[in-house]
């Protein structure tokens, strides 16, 4: 066997794991319908086959504590862009 063959079977082996870490990649997106067991995306709300509701992987609901606290944070940061541009109203005239 020359070099150049062994050369080519290595990009060949190469070429066939990126396709196998690229299925396997897919893969991980995929979740199972529970209404027809469809092979779906994870980030779909709906099955694209039947329709049926799916939960996105990922998906929590927000917790409600930290949602106040994102509220409240948006609040001051609205209020300080307030005061920011108020002050900068006073001082340019
Ligand atoms: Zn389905």
């Amino acid at each position: 066997m020359s070099k150049k063959t062994t050369v080519y079977e290595d990009e060949e082996r190469k070429k066939e794991e990126r396709i196998q870490k690229r299925k396997a990649q897919i893969e991980k997106h995929l979740v199972t319908c529970p209404h027809c067991g469809e092979r779906v995306l994870d980030h779909l709300t709906k099955c694209p086959k039947c329709g049926g509701v799916l939960t996105p992987r990922g998906y929590t609901p927000m917790d409600p504590k930290k949602e106040r606290l994102f509220k409240t944070i948006g609040w001051v940061i609205g209020i300080l862009g307030v005061i920011a541009v108020i002050v900068l109203a006073i001082v340019l005239n």
